[in-house]
């Protein structure tokens, strides 16, 4: 329980961590790559302001769910990385897998279809993700590789939102 985030039920950033280090670890000696999505609500702020904070608190465990469908390998983790933002870890998948599964994402929050009349051109929630994959060398640290997958969400953002921005960053 120490590992769930209450609201989704997801797990919480703490046990992301834990298993990013340990997937990092393995991915090193092994020389496998290793990818993460990270994936961010569009307009969320509106998305409150417009129907309340607990109908905000119900789409956000709507959304969850979808990250836990989209994911099917038993290593695989989705997590509450914090607010409107969730991440995905997905071990031993390359850029392409890691794509998929960023598609698929985005599949099932449009079949949700969650109105959102302040979502840019789009009626209903929407994600922006960033998806970075890497094969890690001991000479690279976890969190620069999670830093520049923030930077591919933000360019998501910049280019309109709800859309998927991928990277190999090896
Ligand atoms: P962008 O498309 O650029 O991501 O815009 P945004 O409005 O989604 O992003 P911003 O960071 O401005 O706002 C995030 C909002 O998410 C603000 C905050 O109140 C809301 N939020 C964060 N955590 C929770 C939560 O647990 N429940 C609810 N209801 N809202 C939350
Ligand atoms: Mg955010
Ligand atoms: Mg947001």
């Amino acid at each position: 329980l120490v590992f769930r985030d209450v609201l989704t039920g997801l797990f919480n950033l703490r046990y992301f961590d834990q298993q990013l280090a340990k997937e990092w670890a393995r991915a090193t000696r092994n020389g496998s790559a290793l990818s993460v999505i990270l994936v961010d609500v569009d307009f969320f702020k509106h998305f409150n302001d417009l129907y309340g904070h607990i109908a905000g608190d119900k789409c956000l465990t709507s959304v969850a769910q979808t990250l836990v469908l989209a994911v099917a390998r038993p290593r695989d983790i989705a997590a509450r990385f914090g607010g409107e933002e969730f991440v995905i870890l997905l071990p031993e998948t390359d850029e392409a897998g890691a794509q998929e599964v960023a598609e698929r994402c985005q599949r099932l929050v449009e079949k949700l279809q969650i109105p959102h009349e302040k979502s840019g051109d789009n009626p209903y929630v929407s994600f922006s993700m960033g998806v970075g994959t890497v094969t890690p060398s001991p000479d690279m640290e976890p969190t620069a590789f999670i830093n520049a997958v923030d930077k591919l969400l933000y360019a998501a953002k910049q280019n309109g939102r709800n859309r998927i921005e991928t990277a190999d960053l090896a």
